[in-house]
């Protein structure tokens, strides 16, 4: 078990979890606290496998997370789901339902449903989210399935690249943004794009891409030198059920920061105390 504080500000719901359940995993796990992300229906799984198939809409998955986020204040912090698609004004409504009415934390999104980040249709958006405070969670690098959404058009990666955050952080140099994954395979261009905003963060999760120990030693190393520890945050982009993988995750995080000599003041960081400071907790 690691004694500091973790924070897993990655982990996907799948809107059937109750409280004590992930409360009860999260002990078995090690880990502190969750920002769990709004079940959306994602039919874009790999062999027709729908997952949160019982969750009808985005608005019962900001209110799924929103009620299990209020039975366990202490242990969890949500970040609400919307699609960008469609009529801006909705996702505006909803996103100030979600914030304001539910008190969710932050937000989720996932380009690859068929925008650019820095399409200039999303601005109101992003201005919605920068007044509000919280920060963005977006799904970048490669989409781990090349399938289809809704039966029609493929999910593209290229929608994730992160130089088009280029654009977003200089017409919104408030706005925090996480980049999931470290934006694999385009680490490089994360890192770099970080390196020229104080505002994007990386979350280490990788584990769906071909980030293999090694690569992944380079991509942690690059961004150490570069952008130092202060933007990292642990994620598992596990399911809160799913302890023996979160837990092994960690395990296995720990070991490679200490095996890239990273101090244990500097881990701390990375595990708890980065997400801290940006959900202010
Ligand atoms: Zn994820």
């Amino acid at each position: 078990m690691i004694s500091m504080f973790v924070a897993d500000t990655h982990v996907h719901l799948l809107g059937s979890e109750k409280p004590s359940e992930v409360e009860a995993s999260m002990d078995k796990a090690g880990v502190d606290l969750l920002v769990v992300i709004a079940p959306y229906k994602q039919t874009f799984m790999p062999q027709g496998r729908v997952s949160c198939a019982n969750i009808k809409s985005v608005r019962m998955g900001n209110d799924f997370v929103a009620n299990l986020v209020k039975n366990l204040p202490d242990r969890l912090k949500g970040y609400a789901f919307i699609t960008g698609l469609g009529n801006v004004e909705e996702n505006l409504r909803e996103l100030e339902r979600a914030i304001q009415d539910l008190g969710l934390h932050g937000v989720k999104m996932f380009p690859n449903l068929g925008w650019y980040p820095d399409d200039p249709k999303m601005d109101p958006i992003y201005e919605l989210i920068e007044d509000l405070g919280v920060p963005i969670l977006f799904h970048s690098g490669v989409v781990p399935w090349i399938s289809d959404i809704h039966g029609q058009g493929p999910l593209l990666s290229k929608y994730s690249r992160p130089v088009y955050y280029e654009g977003v952080v200089r017409r919104f140099p408030k706005l925090k943004i996480i980049l999931a994954h470290m934006s694999w395979p385009w680490f490089m261009e994360a890192i770099t794009v970080a390196y020229l905003t104080p505002n994007i963060y990386l979350d280490l999760c990788t584990d769906f891409t071909t980030a293999t120990t090694r690569l992944k030693e380079e991509a942690l190393k690059m961004a150490l030198e570069t952008i130092g520890v202060e933007r990292l945050l642990y994620a598992s982009d596990a399911t809160p059920l799913g302890w023996e993988y979160m837990r092994e995750h960690l395990d296995r995080t720990v070991k490679l920061l200490r095996r890239l000599k990273v101090s244990e003041e500097d881990i701390a960081k990375i595990l708890g105390g980065n997400a801290r400071k940006l959900f202010k907790l």
